[in-house]
């Protein structure tokens, strides 16, 4: 009761002590929303005997007024909702010029504040003051307060307040613009982000998770999902990796050519398409039980979308070009020039680790033969074919390339020369045995080849001066092979110079 007597006694009430501590407060601690309402709170009742301080603001999107403080949820209570709506409402109308007290509307006339007064209660009162931006209405000042008798009847106390309320105001402006702006400097860093991620690797595998990474970084309140197409253009979970979420799994069917995005019917789940050009490739999903997506949200998720969109395409070209530029375009293994990289860094990282390299060279018998008889796309269809028999009894690590016509080259790291022998002897066997179909539409059955290969095998030394002399090895001993009759394999050794 001590302290009632600070206010309700006319000139106990020190406004220019009052205005002092929330100036410096509203300096000190804006950058804190927790903070500062705590600090509100104390001075409003250390000087006024307030019970209750809050700040609700109108966020734009979802055109709701949320508790400043509490990261803008929505007010729980829904009478309360509705009875600060309505007071927000009808502060609209009335610009800067007053205040509503126990639901009724208050214009700042001198003249009739201590009629209106009489409307104070002996307890619980609750008072509202309008947050202004320029001359739009953007939130209210809810104060609740016990009866303090005749201190608000006085125009100096009333004049104080508007005062303070003013203060917070443009606090509370400047704290939403920074808000805003601090949201759209994020936005952008993580645009330029997924813009930037070809710069150093156009694998999907890599570079999707990264997206959905970034925007789950940046849409906080939900939780996000990428779905890519598979084989039988069907929607398929790519990161991360469980998506128990009915919601976003039954809307995936809803995506369809001209959307760029669906939204469920309650509004806390959305899709949003990925697209190649026309085609949709994948879809980025923002899902949440609790929250909306509200318009900037989706606005944000739109283009985000639409960026990592164009990441993807180009990823995918840039993959497309490197390809072409390390790989055989017949048979899909590496070309001769990957061939001759890969060599020098195996040779390299054999010396380095000190584990042994084998190389294999075959080369298909009779091959011009093949050619004149049954035409040069019956060989193109062989050379295929003996790549995927070649490929399909290799380790994953093994290297296979076309080192040119009808030659292949394979290295084989921490390989000795005995085991590459027997390597080389189970691919010569398997091309052996294989029957070679050299029509595609081949439905008779009478169009089979078969053919053989010629193997040699060498075992990289460190006597060796170049990477090249492992390779150049093989080839001795694949010439032996022929020499020796074709249709076997002939492991390196001196004695063959
Ligand atoms: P050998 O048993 O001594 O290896 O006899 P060969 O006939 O296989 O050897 P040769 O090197 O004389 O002939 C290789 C032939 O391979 C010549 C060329 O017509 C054919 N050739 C090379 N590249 C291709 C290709 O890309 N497609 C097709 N169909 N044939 C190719
Ligand atoms: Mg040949
Ligand atoms: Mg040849």
């Amino acid at each position: 009761m001590a302290d009632m007597i600070k206010v309700s006694k006319q000139g106990n009430f020190d406004e220019l002590r009052f205005l002092k501590e929330l100036s410096d407060t509203l300096a000190s601690s804006i950058s804190d929303s927790q903070l500062l309402i705590n600090n509100l709170k104390n001075i409003f009742e250390k000087y006024l005997m307030v019970n209750d301080f809050r700040i609700f603001v109108k966020d734009e999107s979802t055109s709701t007024l949320r508790d400043f403080v509490k990261n803008w949820i929505v007010i729980t209570n829904n009478r309360h909702q509705e009875s600060v709506e309505n007071i927000f409402n009808k502060l609209k109308n009335l610009k800067d010029k007053g205040f509503v007290l126990n639901n009724k509307l208050i214009k700042y006339n001198e003249r009739f504040l201590s009629a209106t007064f009489d409307n104070l209660k002996s307890n619980d009162n609750l008072i509202y003051f309008p947050v202004f931006n320029e001359n739009k209405i953007i939130g209210v000042i809810e104060i609740s307060f016990e009866n303090v008798e005749n201190e608000l009847r006085s125009s100096k106390f009333l004049t104080t307040l508007r005062i303070a309320v003013s203060l917070i105001s443009t606090a509370i402006v400047n704290k939403i613009l920074n808000q805003k702006l601090f949201v759209q400097i994020k936005f952008q860093n993580v645009m330029r982000s997924i813009a930037k991620l070809i710069e150093n690797q156009f694998e999907l595998n890599y570079i999707l998770p990264i997206i959905g990474e970034l925007i789950d970084g940046f849409v906080t309140d939900h939780l996000i999902y990428i779905f890519t197409k598979d084989e039988n253009n069907k929607f398929k979970l790519f990161w991360p990796l469980d998506c128990q979420d009915e919601k976003v799994l039954s809307l995936l069917p809803k995506i369809t050519k001209n959307k760029s995005h669906v939204i469920s019917k309650d509004g806390k789940t959305g899709l949003f398409v990925l697209r190649n050009e026309e085609k949709i490739t994948g879809v980025i999903a923002a899902s949440s039980n609790i929250d909306k997506l509200s318009k900037t949200d989706i606005e944000y998720l739109i283009q985000l979308s639409a960026q990592a969109s164009v990441t993807v395409q180009r990823a995918d070209s840039y993959a497309q070009v490197l390809r072409y530029a390390t790989l055989d375009a017949l048979t899909g293994l590496n070309n001769r020039r990957q061939f001759e990289v890969r060599l020098k860094q195996e040779v390299a990282n054999a010396k380095r680790n000190n584990k042994p390299l084998c190389c294999i060279m075959l080369d298909i018998d009779y091959f011009k033969h093949v050619n004149d008889t049954w035409g040069h796309s019956a060989g193109d269809c062989i050379l295929k074919n003996v790549a995927k028999i070649v490929s399909k009894e290799l380790r994953e690590y093994d290297i296979a390339s076309r080192y040119g016509g009808e030659e292949f080259c394979i290295l084989l790291p921490d390989t000795k020369i005995n085991e590459a022998a027997f390597v080389a002897q189970r691919l010569r066997k398997a091309v052996e045995k294989a029957d070679i179909s050299i029509s595609e539409d081949n439905i008779s059955g009478s169009d089979i080849l078969n053919v053989t290969i010629s193997v040699g095998v060498s075992e990289f030394e460190n006597t060796f001066e170049t990477p090249e002399k492992l390779h150049q090895c093989a080839d001795i001993a694949l010439y032996e092979a022929k020499h020796r009759g074709r249709n076997r394999v002939v492991v390196y050794d001196e004695s063959l110079i």
